[in-house]
Formats: structure tokens, C-alpha cells, sequence
């Protein structure tokens, strides 16, 4: 006998019994209040048979755990219903994934359109036949034979990488499938659902294996719920920086040069070019120094670093002079080398060395995605180098930066993840414990006074040092990574990076990489899709649109737009021979945030007809009042 305790009622059971069986005698609603549970804190569905004793929780559908395990047990009928379909399928896996699931088949042919609705109605058929998600355990030789026998050879495969002696199936209807759960209890538990797309995938993500068919879906608790996911989907769409960077003509990717390579056009230029130049005032102003170094190294200097060790694979290589270069995927070591060209006394200390440092860094093809995931991209970089002591003020500047760039630009809500070393595997890290814990510490008393929510995670650390990660939220609740704070205690002992201190000896310094914005590219896909294109005046790439209604307005228009540009505006004019209803309309979907119209009247009296894109029309003013207006607000940065 075993004894459980469920909900703080105690109860004995027979070893192998399942929550199943006991919720179904004993406990008709559990089904109603949980899709799994958890057993001692371990996930475990109703048809796991329970050898211990322990605590049972159950897992709502509404927990994260919960809605995964929905999404799993979805991408499981969405297979039946793909089998029943296509009975030549074969299946590779079938994971939940943040906000939905997928799962990858093979098949002759790729799916249409037409196919994913008519495997969604089977999906509804079956589901609605209420299986139970049937828990079986095979011997490992056992289960290989069957999945051979019926063909499928990706089973097989991920089988034949199991470690464990016995493996165990989960069977609903006519539909067996390979797998560990957890699952709902039944199928009628599965109602809303959508499946979304289609899209290639390798099998294991290896493109020398064979090229699979993946279907997404996602699938919620309630109707309502699907909805407003399927809604917030749409408008994503709409905002994709892809789609609005192309509409609004701010950059390409040529196929002639290569994937994840950036052409920034003019528009795209000219947002680019006010993001830098507000950086790097704002670095002057908070006491940095800023430098530019080159794109390519000798491979001597990586092999220092040890990027040549565990950054190879994302490494780029290139011959001069019969020697290996790098083409740079980091600044680091040129901004060591910079600091190390001469002696510095603790008085100098610190060191804050700056650079929108563009660095190349391979990424596979099948992650490329526009702006967000590049092979080639401009970080807003810097590196500060300091004594132990000036380590939380230093912190506590870099954070307070971070936020008052970040909310600058619209963001205001932010997620922080402080990542810290394991504490039982200190040996894995490098680094002085001293050197951990001063650098921890400060890290969680600078994140506590700045009232930001935060998320510590134990073991999250990379080798050399904790860090904290600044996502922020966008207009949709999206989360995107900006924000890096990291601390290094691998380079300045690689480079042998000092300090002399008071008492005339040499010191090692703390390190400490940042970037504020993470890089351009992605800064910049963030902010496409934030805003949707419909940009603050400050960074939008043309602030005014000049409209002639008549050709007898063109001296006007040119007049002004070398007054503007003199001012440092950007001001475009449309002198087409074309209806002023023609050039509003055009201007709309440039969501250009001023026109102004010109016709006689404006000439005459040395005014502007605006029309502004938030407000509609706000009548004819002195162009003089206009400019004032309009620079009081490009200072303002609203
Ligand atoms: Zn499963
Ligand atoms: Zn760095």
C-alpha cells in the first residue's frame, strides 16, 4: 500500500494505481479541477501508475503546466487526425511550445492550405469521441519491433536513443504514439484549438537528414481565451517588421549578398542614424569614452580569448598573408586591447569604453528572421572596467541608463532575469568566490532598490560570470530581449587586465559587458512593431510631407524644405501633378506624422495648411510658428 495525501486528504491506495482510477471512485471532480498533477513536485498525468507514497497536487489548465499539457495532448490528435488523413505519414515529434504546439510529419507531398481545415475537423471528430489517452509500457527491443513494423523509422530512431529499458506509449483511439506525458485524461478535453501555419523543418534540425512537414496550432482552456490569442495573432501580423519595413521601404535582405544581411534603405537609414547619434550624446554625457575598432583579427587573439574554443561554431574564418583571421563576432578583446594600451592608476578608474560595434556571427538559415535574427548586426556596445568597490555603482548606473533609454522610446514595462552560478557546482565557473558573490550581490541590491520585477535563476549563469537580461514588453505584451549587463571574469584573467591600486600594486579589475539596446537590427524590428510603423516625430524617418496642390506652389515647397533641412528636419516634398487627395492618401501609408498642404492661400500669406497624423486638421498657421512647434516637440522626444 501506498499513502497519499490529495487536497490535505489522506488516503491509502495499491502501489501501481493511478489518479485515474482514484479520482473516477473516489473523486469525480478532478477531472473537472485539473488536466494532470504533480506527485512530490514531479509532473505526472491520470494514467501514470503511483509507486510511492507522496503529495498530489493537481495541475489546473489555466497554470503554465497545465495549458502545456493540453498543448502536448493536442499535438497528439492532431497526428491521429493527420494519420487518418494520410495514412502514409510518418511521425518524427510533437512538442508544446510557448503558446502552442507543432508537430512533424513526413509526407509526399508538403500540406495546403485546404488540408490543415480538413485535418482540424477530424481532429473535432475524434476528440469528440472522448477517448481516454491510454497509458502503455513496452520493452525497449520490444517497442522498436513495433514501430519498425508499422514504418516509422523516426520512432525508431529516438528510441534507439533511450536510455531507460522500458519505454511507454500513450494510445487514444486507433492512435499509438511514443512518448513520456504527461496527457490530459481525455480527449473531450481537447475543444479549442486552431491550427495556424505550415513550414519546412529538418528532422533534429540537421539539414544533411530528410526535410519534414511541420504543423502548428495552439490550443487554449476556453473559447474566449482561443480568441483573443487568435486576435492578438492577427494584429502581430499586421505589425510584423517584415511586412511594415517593406510597406514603408526602411530595409531589405538581398538575396544577391546572402541571408541575414541587412540593406538599410534611406528611411530605414535616417531612423538608424537618430538612434546613434541620441546613444552616443547620451554616453558622453553619462562618462563614456567611445571608440571604433576593426571588423577582422588574427586568430592569435580569439585563441586568447578563447572565443576560438567556445564560440567556433559561430565564427566566421577568413585567410591574409597565408594567417588565419576571425571577422569579429564580439568587441570584448578589441575594447582589452584599447584599455591595456597603457597603465591604469585606480584614480582613472572607471573605464567605461563605448562602440556601435557591427560583429558577424553564423547563424543556421532556417533561424534567420528579418530584423530579429541576423547574421550580421550592429551592437550598442560597451565595456566598463573597474575596482571592486565601484562595482554597485556601476551596476546601479548601467540599469537606471538601460530604463531611461528604453522609456525614451515608449518602453515602459520590463522584465529582468538575474542569472546566477549553481552553488553546488562552483567548480564549473571561473572566477573567485569573492569575485562571484561581490558580483551577485550587487547585482540583487541594485535590481531590489530599482523596484523592477525580477526572476533570479539558480545555474542560469554562463561560465565566466552572472548577468541580468532586461526584456521589455511591447504594445501587444510581447516580450523582447534588450538589455545585457554581464559580468567577465574569464577575459581580464586571459588578457591579464589590471589595475595599480593605492598601495602601488597591480590589480585585476572587474569586467563588466553591456549593451543597452542589444543591437540595431533587433532594437529596431522592436520598434517597427511596437509602434506598427506610426512612429514618435523625434525617430520618425520623415517628419514633415510637403504637398503642392498646383505647380505654382513648387518655389514655395522647395523654399521650405531647404529651410527645413537647414534645421536639421526631415522633410520630403511631393510635387507630383498629381489630385492633393492622391498625395494625403499616399502620405497616410508612409504614416508620415505632418503634411503640409500648399495651395495659394499659403503662399500668399506665408503659411502652412497642416495636417497633423494623430490630431486631423489643424488649420493654416505662420510656417514660422510651425517650425518652433514642431522642433519643441522632436526635443521633447514624445
Ligand atoms: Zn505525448
Ligand atoms: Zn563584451
Amino acid at each position: 500500500m501506498i499513502r497519499l495525501e490529495i487536497d490535505g486528504r489522506p488516503l491509502e491506495a495499491e502501489a501501481g494505481t493511478t489518479l485515474g482510477s482514484l479520482f473516477h471512485e473516489q473523486y469525480q471532480e478532478a477531472f473537472r479541477l485539473g488536466v494532470a498533477a504533480k506527485l512530490n513536485g514531479r509532473l505526472v498525468d491520470f494514467h501514470t501508475p503511483i509507486q510511492e507514497s507522496g503529495r498530489i497536487e493537481l495541475v489546473p489548465v489555466e497554470s503554465p503546466e497545465g495549458l502545456s499539457v493540453l498543448r502536448h495532448s493536442t499535438s497528439h490528435l492532431m497526428a491521429s487526425a493527420v494519420v487518418k488523413l494520410f495514412p502514409d505519414a510518418k511521425l518524427a515529434i510533437g512538442p508544446a511550445i510557448e503558446d502552442g504546439f507543432y508537430y512533424d510529419f513526413q509526407v509526399d507531398r508538403p500540406f495546403q492550405p485546404e488540408d490543415l481545415a480538413q485535418i482540424e475537423e477530424w481532429m473535432h471528430t475524434i476528440a469528440d469521441e472522448n477517448h481516454l489517452f491510454q497509458r502503455g509500457e513496452l520493452d525497449r527491443d520490444e517497442a522498436i519491433r513495433r514501430f519498425r513494423e508499422k514504418g516509422e523509422t523516426f520512432k525508431v530512431e529516438l528510441i534507439e536513443g533511450l536510455p531507460d529499458p522500458t519505454v511507454s506509449t500513450y494510445t487514444h483511439s486507433f492512435f499509438t504514439d511514443l512518448c513520456r506525458g504527461p496527457h490530459v485524461p481525455r480527449t473531450k478535453m481537447l475543444r479549442h484549438f486552431k491550427l495556424l501555419s505550415v513550414a519546412g523543418a529538418y528532422w533534429r534540425g540537421d539539414s544533411s537528414r530528410p526535410m519534414l512537414q511541420r504543423i502548428y496550432g495552439t490550443a487554449f482552456s476556453s473559447k474566449d481565451r482561443l480568441k483573443e490569442h487568435l486576435t492578438r495573432l492577427e494584429e502581430a501580423k499586421l505589425r510584423d517588421h517584415r511586412k511594415v519595413g517593406h510597406a514603408l521601404d526602411l530595409y531589405s535582405v538581398q538575396e544577391d549578398a546572402g541571408g541575414g544581411l541587412i540593406f538599410w534603405h534611406p528611411h530605414g537609414a535616417a531612423m538608424r542614424r537618430v538612434i546613434e547619434d541620441f546613444w552616443k550624446d547620451e554616453h558622453l554625457r553619462r562618462g563614456y569614452t567611445l571608440v571604433n575598432t576593426p571588423h577582422i583579427a588574427q586568430i592569435d587573439l580569439w585563441e586568447r580569448s578563447g572565443h576560438t574554443g567556445f564560440y567556433r561554431e559561430n565564427m566566421y574564418f577568413l585567410e591574409v598573408d597565408k594567417k588565419e583571421y576571425v571577422i569579429k563576432p564580439m568587441n570584448c578583446p578589441f575594447h582589452v586591447l584599447i584599455y591595456k594600451g597603457k597603465k591604469h592608476s585606480y584614480r582613472e578608474l572607471p573605464i567605461r569604453i563605448g562602440e556601435l560595434g557591427t560583429v558577424y556571427r553564423y547563424e543556421r538559415s532556417g533561424v534567420l528572421h528579418g530584423l530579429a535574427r541576423v547574421r550580421g548586426f550592429t551592437q550598442d556596445d560597451a565595456h566598463i572596467f573597474c575596482t571592486r568597490d565601484q562595482v554597485e555603482a556601476e551596476l546601479a548606473g548601467v540599469l537606471d541608463f538601460a530604463r531611461f533609454m528604453l522609456g525614451t522610446f515608449g518602453f515602459q514595462d520590463y522584465q529582468v532575469d538575474l542569472s546566477v552560478r549553481d552553488p553546488a557546482s562552483k567548480s564549473d565557473y571561473m572566477g573567485s568566490d569573492e569575485e562571484w558573490e561581490t558580483a551577485e550581490g550587487a547585482l540583487e541590491r541594485v535590481l531590489k532598490r530599482s523596484g523592477l520585477p525580477y526572476h533570479r535563476a539558480e545555474g542560469e549563469a554562463v561560465f565566466y560570470g552572472p548577468k541580468i537580461d532586461v526584456k521589455l514588453t511591447d504594445a501587444l505584451g510581447r516580450q523582447w530581449q534588450c538589455s545585457t549587463i554581464q559580468f567577465d571574469f574569464n577575459l581580464p584573467r586571459r588578457f591579464d587586465v589590471r589595475y595599480v591600486g593605492a598601495d602601488g600594486g597591480e590589480h585585476p579589475v572587474y569586467m563588466i559587458h553591456r549593451a543597452l539596446l542589444g543591437s540595431m537590427e533587433r532594437f529596431f524590428a522592436t520598434l517597427i512593431e511596437h509602434y506598427a510603423g506610426d512612429f514618435p516625430v523625434w525617430i520618425a524617418p520623415v517628419q514633415v510631407q510637403l504637398i503642392t496642390i498646383a505647380d505654382a506652389q513648387i518655389p514655395y515647397a522647395q523654399e521650405i524644405r531647404t529651410l527645413f533641412l537647414e534645421r536639421g528636419l526631415r522633410v520630403e516634398a511631393d510635387l507630383r501633378e498629381e489630385k492633393m487627395g492622391a498625395k494625403i492618401r499616399d502620405a497616410e501609408l508612409l504614416k508620415i506624422p505632418y503634411m503640409l498642404i500648399l495651395g495659394r492661400q499659403e503662399v500668399e500669406n506665408r503659411t502652412v495648411s497642416v495636417r497633423s497624423r494623430k490630431k486631423g486638421n489643424e488649420g493654416s498657421i505662420p510656417l514660422d510658428s510651425f517650425v518652433q512647434k514642431l522642433i519643441a516637440e522632436i526635443e521633447a522626444r514624445t
